[in-house]
């Protein structure tokens, strides 16, 4: 390997020739290790790259043991020369976030006294852990405006390495450096605004990263986590919520302006809906119940289908208040399932318990009691009448 990995010098580079100098594994997973590399392992908050070697797709890329191993799941590589290609849209996406978050971290500082202490580039967007509780949202537009000014500014990124002395003589804004650091150190410049280590890829110009929103933010221990996108990310953000928008124009029949209006309002009317339909279940529950219990003996034995399925619940709540000595055994089919309860009135000397576990075994299923209710759901309802004929036997043996 050599001593700086190309991915560093050159991170524009998407083509290098390089020479296969191993090929191992490490547990189930298999990987190269290279005489140089254009693709970024892990690291610093940034992922990896992706790439070709050989025509075999890379898909991670990590330092480990002193080297950087290229895994790859499908395809055979062996020793020797070969062409490694990096996945350029992966990468300059990684490079647009990436600068973004100097740019933040360094005008947080610069604007706010507000010290970067974690940055996380993310799959849909990009965060970093400022030392500030809870920053004034006025704050975090002015810190959004200074970005965008820089990035219109179009200004120049260097990357260069010094060594510990001269690293000692120079202003560097820094997360410090990784514990046991030993030989020089690799600093990334932009342009008048920040001075910084880094051992990540960056953009050339500040205009690259296109332009950065900040989403969001969150307390995050004493301190506050910020979430952005950058470059593509805002415009693909950006026509996701378009898309978003038009969907619920449509779906709610109103104007951008009145779509949060309409949505609470129809939520209440959903509510509303609610607490009628409620009222008048208990109502039905009670004139239904009143029925079942004038043309029944000891046992009460109802089955509810389609949308009565429904009222199980009401129906055996109030069976339940007014069974008396009687037992009430409730089916019902909804929506391809099947469900049962087993209420007993206050004065029934049922086991009802006991019974809701044979009429389980009897339908196949299973459920549970408390009180004087049992229930449970079905495999099927075609041994109903088996459940019934040993529920009457169960009565006839209790008195
Ligand atoms: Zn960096």
């Amino acid at each position: 390997m050599k001593r700086i990995a190309s991915y560093e010098t050159a991170p524009y580079r998407t083509e290098l020739e390089v020479e296969v100098v191993a090929v191992r594994r490490e547990g189930d997973r298999t990987f190269a290790v290279l005489d140089d590399t254009i693709l970024y392992p892990e690291g610093g908050g940034q992922p990896c790259d992706f790439g070709w070697l050989k025509g075999v797709r890379v898909n991670d890329v990590r330092q480990r043991k002193g080297e950087i191993r290229h895994y790859f799941d499908e395809g055979e590589l062996t020793v020797g020369r070969g062409l490694l290609q990096l996945d350029w849209e992966r990468r300059f996406d990684h490079m647009q976030q990436h600068t973004a978050q100097h740019l933040l971290s360094a005008l947080a500082l610069e604007l706010f006294g507000w010290h970067t202490r974690a940055f996380h580039l993310g799959e849909n967007t990009s965060d970093i852990d400022l030392d500030i509780a809870a920053p004034r949202s006025e704050d975090v537009r002015t810190l959004e405006d200074a970005v965008a000014l820089q990035v219109a500014a179009a200004k120049r990124i260097r990357t260069h390495r010094v060594d510990p002395e001269e690293y000692r003589t120079l202003e560097v804004r820094s997360r410090g450096l990784p514990a046991g650091h030993v030989g020089d150190i690799r600093l990334v410049e932009i342009d008048g605004v920040d001075l910084n280590t880094c051992g990540g890829t960056h953009v050339g110009l500040t205009s690259e990263v296109g332009g950065v929103k900040i989403l969001s933010s969150e307390p995050q221990r004493g301190g506050t986590r910020l979430y952005w996108v950058a470059g593509a990310r805002l415009r693909r953000r950006l026509a996701q919520h378009e898309a978003r928008g038009a969907e619920l124009r449509a779906v709610l029949d109103t104007g951008d302006a009145e779509l949060v209006d309409v949505c609470r309002l129809k939520l209440e009317q959903l509510a509303q809906a609610r607490r009628r339909c409620r009222l008048v279940e208990e109502r039905l529950a009670q004139e239904l119940v009143g029925r079942l219990l004038d043309r029944s003996d000891d046992m009460v034995d109802y089955h509810l289908a389609g949308v009565e399925a429904g009222l199980l619940r009401p129906i055996s709540e109030e069976l339940g208040k007014r069974a008396g000595e009687r037992v009430g055994f409730l089916t019902c089919e909804g929506d391809g399932r099947f469900k049962f309860s087993l209420v007993q009135g206050e004065s029934s000397g049922l086991e009802v318990n006991r019974a809701g576990a044979r009429v389980c075994e009897i339908l196949g299923g299973r459920g549970g009691g408390s009180g004087r209710l049992f229930q449970g759901v079905a495999d099927s309802l075609s041994r109903r009448t088996e459940a019934i004929e040993f529920l009457k036997q169960a009565l006839r043996q209790e008195s």
